[in-house]
């Protein structure tokens, strides 16, 4: 899977839906990740227990780092939810959304942007742990108040596998904020928020370790890197508009003031750093990535 500065997605995204495969690859980790929503349960099912053996048994039969096991036996699983993502954000075709357009984030109609949580960034987008992590993590403690981004209105507020408690607002400019992890929740589906209303209290729940807020920025499902939009050392926006641009491999955002560097062929982060004179680092930076990968032909970066 090749990553951009936005989300990039398997050969082909539409295709997505229709060709699930029957089978999923369980590894060490995810075993751990199941095991770990054992804990989490009010009791313990005898079939889950023997579940989660049976694929222990066969990691440690095979001596492998991970197995495929069938979709159909892991949603034996009490708990499995193979899909938290697909249960959350049904995407769209890329095919129905503009190849780029501009997106009035905040003026006197609209709201203007509130910090959800004003804490340190412990997890930026990108790569983590082999996949690729959709939001960007904010140090919180248990109970500390989280509140909406921008005016909404609540499209899903309960518990959903590994988010946890999440609250997903819809925003009339089509974007859709995400706040999981979460303690306690506030809100519930139907209810109209303004901006800097509390939705929720930080917590630790889902697939979290230790309390803080993961919070998503996405655009008919498909994730944005919130640190290309908003300044969360400033805690602003970076700009009132974001240009969406949709590459029909993947959607991702730009302030709108924000010029943009197409990649051709051989170009490295060096390469591009220097064509604008700033450093690489600098480069990452306005591009909300802090871990190196190769530059795409066709990618765009923001240089400003
Ligand atoms: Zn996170």
């Amino acid at each position: 899977m090749a990553f951009y500065s936005g989300f990039s997605f398997n050969e082909n995204p539409t295709k997505k839906h229709d060709s699930v495969k029957p089978y999923k690859i369980v590894t060490k980790t995810k075993l751990a990740y199941l095991v770990d929503s054992v804990l989490e349960l009010k009791t313990v099912s005898v079939k889950d227990v023997d579940l989660l053996n049976y694929y222990a048994s066969l990691l440690k039969k095979n001596n492998a780092d991970s197995v495929k096991i069938s979709e159909f036996n892991l949603n034996e699983l009490s708990f499995y939810s193979a899909s938290d993502e697909k249960v959350l954000f049904p995407l769209v075709s890329l095919d129905s959304i503009p190849q780029t357009f501009n997106l009035i984030l905040q003026n006197n109609l609209l709201s203007y942007y509130f910090s959800p949580f004003k804490g340190v960034i412990t997890s930026n987008y990108g790569w983590r742990d082999k996949r690729i992590h959709k939001g960007i993590d904010i140090d919180l403690n248990k109970g500390d108040k989280v509140s909406a981004a921008f005016d909404g209105k609540v499209r899903f507020a309960q518990k959903q596998g590994g988010f946890g408690n999440v609250v997903i607002l819809m925003h009339p400019n089509g974007l859709e904020t995400v706040y999981a992890h979460l303690h306690k929740i506030k809100v519930k589906p139907g209810d109209v928020v303004l901006s800097g209303q509390t939705i929720g209290l930080g917590g630790n729940t889902g697939h979290s370790r230790g309390t803080h807020l993961h919070f998503e920025m996405r655009y008919k499902g498909y994730p944005l890197n919130p640190a290309t939009i908003i300044s969360f050392t400033e805690h602003k926006l970076q700009h009132h508009t974001i240009t969406i641009k949709n590459t029909k491999k993947i959607v991702c955002a730009f302030p709108s003031n924000a010029s943009l560097h197409t990649v051709t062929k051989g170009q490295s982060w060096n390469f591009v750093a220097k064509m604008y004179g700033i450093s690489a680092k600098q480069l990452m930076a306005l591009n909300g990535i802090d871990k190196r990968y190769y530059l795409k032909i066709g990618q765009q970066l923001r240089v400003n």
